[in-house]
């Protein structure tokens, strides 16, 4: 089966491999689409903290059972979708069913090779039938899922005035579900051409680009207040420290994204404001389930969130181009 790896940062091979043998209570998929996420791109130019190479990366995919284990809920020819968080299920965290940020975590396309190949094994509970969604929207569930986990950990209510920063994915994925609560939510970037998508796709109440007057710009669209909520997506360690200015007193601020460094912040600023700091890590079923059941009432603009596609045999050529800020990529999605 074609598979396509990267044996180090900056080299993509494709090549042959035998196809997998499933295990007693896993189930052996036929990989349908594969979304390309900004930990596949850290992977690609060796910025993700938790890996080591060589690796078959992708960890957003869809797929059709191909074998299930005997009594299994699901059944050869089963449309699914992956919860790509293989978790212990014994740890302190999966005891207090936060299975996403389980002491013993294996990330498909991260701890273990994933979705960039034709065939994958799977354990059968990480493995969801895809009902009501097609493959494309099924490969999509996971970006969306960070995106809900993180608007769940910080209770967004209607009456809250939200700020994203970053509209990568991620920050995209924020929004829509900051909305879909009902808050006001502002987007903060560099990127005018995202910022614009934000507005146009997912239906901003306000967006702000980075500059000189951003913070002025920020003050006047909430009396001076700034925001209940803040969610960073940057993966920018300066603008994760940057954000705390923008919590109101009595906010919370949310760090999606996450980078190698340490962050720091004042403890005057903060305590001032009582602000409530918060980690948001992958997502759980729970928030996979919310991202199906807003697909399936037709809330997620999944078609234009899915900018690109490409063959699995032309990722080695294509995928470092879809780093160049210029061709405008926010979900790229690798048919199998
Ligand atoms: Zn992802
Ligand atoms: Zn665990």
């Amino acid at each position: 089966m074609l598979t396509v790896i990267c044996e180090t940062p900056g080299t993509l091979s494709a090549l042959e491999r035998t196809l997998p043998v499933r295990g007693e209570n896993e189930v052996l998929l036929r990989v349908k689409r594969v979304g390309v996420c900004g930990t596949d791109l850290h992977i690609f130019t060796g910025n993700q903290p938790y890996l080591a190479y060589p690796r078959v990366m992708g960890h957003e995919l869809s797929g059709v059972i191909e074998e299930a284990p005997e009594g299994s809920h699901l059944v050869a020819g089963d449309a699914v979708y992956v919860m790509p968080y293989l978790s212990c299920g014994h740890c302190i965290a999966c005891r207090r069913g936060k299975t996403n940020c389980c002491v013993n975590i294996q990330v498909l396309g991260v701890h273990r090779d994933g979705a960039f190949t034709e065939y994958l094994t799977v354990p059968e509970q990480f493995v969801h039938k895809a009902e009501g969604i097609t493959l494309d929207q099924a490969a999509m569930v996971e970006f969306l899922a960070i995106g809900a986990h993180a608007v769940r950990r910080a209770d967004v209510k209607a009456e809250e005035r939200v700020l994203v920063v970053g509209t990568g994915p991620i920050g995209m994925a924020v929004l829509t579900f900051a909305k879909l609560r009902g808050a006001t939510v502002t987007a903060l970037d560099t990127r005018a051409d995202r910022l614009a998508f934000c507005t146009k796709q997912l239906g901003a109440d306000a967006v702000v680009q980075i500059g000189e007057h951003d913070v002025e710009q920020l003050s006047a669209l909430t009396e001076g207040d700034f925001f209940d909520v803040v969610f960073d997506a940057t993966g920018n360690p300066k603008a994760m420290e940057r954000g705390f200015q923008f919590i109101a007193h009595g906010g919370k601020y949310v760090l999606v994204s996450i980078v190698r460094d340490s962050i720091t912040f004042s403890d005057p600023e903060f305590h001032k404001r009582e602000a409530t700091l918060l980690a948001s890590r992958n997502a759980t079923a729970e928030d996979f389930d919310t991202v199906v059941k807003a697909m399936r009432a037709g809330h997620i603009p999944d078609q234009a969130l899915n900018t690109h596609r490409l063959a699995l045999a032309d990722v080695p050529t294509l995928f470092s181009g879809l780093l160049n800020p210029g061709a405008g990529v926010v979900k790229a999605i690798v048919e199998c």
